[in-house]
């Protein structure tokens, strides 16, 4: 396979794609973008990541940056947990290494939220260490090659595919080689109809010799979803409405929400009612607003809204004995970082006149 590195490098200087982060050597860029596309479309993480950077331009300003801020440029991208390690890092790169990334793929792996991949990626682009990404695209790409069916999700995969992808790399420039591999898989080499006749390397393919591509990459682990029934209760009092902060070691962690419980079956407007009543001791008024599918990765989320009224004045705190409720003026509401379930229903909560 010697001819692979100049292969794909020349096509990548014809056909890659120009994106912001490759125009840069600043690893901090280079991390914040390789975080910012784990899990997201690089059409979708472009407006982020200059969001982003404009918000945080440097390691320090992220390091200290408050949640709530933080949450509210993450909105919408989903696993949260990434933005808490990317600003976890940030202390820690402020803290123990002078508020420099370190240079070495060691070094750099040992910071928050940082794998092999991440690490890969910031050694090679931003210092040009001959270090092999393997994302997905590069999984695809070198199984259909080699035409190998080792399940990519097994440790015997990941350590045989990274091993060829080192093995493969071109150590003098593997800056432009990772980002060509990847270009490869995605522009060339996707995932449902490979253009199998426009690949500059698919004289070196087996899959292509015998028609077999799709039968690459071999996945072993079928993902299961946790199936949960979320019932959010929607209360407005003179144009204010209750939300709280999402806490524990749970999913969308420091993002706001609608007060909720949660139930194994689901709810009703009649059960929310007896429920409520319950809690509370008082009559309530309850009408089912919405109900809403929502998939996460290992989690089947069936959520309905509630707006429900109460005819006592009294604080609702007391109704629930907590103190974790707040309110917030409906016309502040843009400003909450909601995780994208509520975000993008609220204009159907909450009636023209209140947002
Ligand atoms: S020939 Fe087809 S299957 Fe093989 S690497 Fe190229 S695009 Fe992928």
């Amino acid at each position: 396979m010697t001819n692979f590195p100049e292969q794909i490098r020349e096509w990548y200087f014809q056909h890659g794609r120009k994106l912001p982060w490759r125009e840069t050597k600043d690893p901090y860029k280079i991390w914040i973008s390789e975080i910012i596309l784990q899990q997201t479309r690089v059409d979708q993480g472009m407006e982020y990541f200059h969001r982003f950077i404009k918000a945080f331009p440097n390691v320090k300003s992220l390091a200290k940056a408050s949640e709530t801020k933080l949450m509210q440029l993450w909105q919408g991208l989903g696993y949260y947990s990434r933005a808490r390690n990317l600003q976890y890092a940030a202390q820690t790169i402020v803290n123990e290494h002078n508020a420099t990334i370190p240079q070495t793929y060691k070094k750099i792996k040992t910071l928050k939220g940082i794998g092999p991949y991440t690490a890969a990626a910031i050694a090679s682009f931003a210092y040009n260490l001959p270090h092999a990404v393997v994302d997905g695209n590069v999984y695809r790409v070198l199984s259909r090659i080699y035409a190998k069916d080792i399940p990519i999700d097994s440790s015997e995969g990941e350590k045989f595919f990274s091993s060829l992808a080192n093995e493969l790399l071109d150590k003098k420039d593997p800056a432009t080689h990772n980002q060509a591999i990847m270009d490869l898989g995605a522009l060339v080499c996707k995932p449902a109809k490979p253009l199998c006749g426009h690949c500059p390397v698919n004289l070196l393919c087996a899959a292509f010799a015998t028609g077999t591509q799709q039968n690459y990459p071999v996945k072993g682990k079928r993902i299961t979803r946790k199936i949960r029934h979320l019932n959010f209760l929607v209360f407005i009092r003179n144009e204010q409405i209750v939300i709280e902060k999402r806490s524990g070691n749970d999913i969308w962690k420091g993002l706001f929400q609608f007060p909720v419980f949660e139930s194994t079956e689901p709810f009703t407007t009649a059960l929310i009612k007896t429920h409520l009543k319950t809690k509370t001791q008082l009559s309530v008024e309850v009408t089912k607003l919405l109900e809403k599918k929502h998939l996460l990765t290992h989690q089947e989320l069936h959520a309905v809204f509630f707006r429900v009224e109460f005819t006592s004045a009294k604080d609702f705190r007391e109704w629930f004995n907590t103190t974790s409720y707040e309110t917030i003026a409906l016309n502040r509401l843009n400003k909450i970082p909601f995780p994208q379930l509520i975000k993008k229903n609220l204009k159907k909560l909450l009636p023209p006149c209140e947002y």
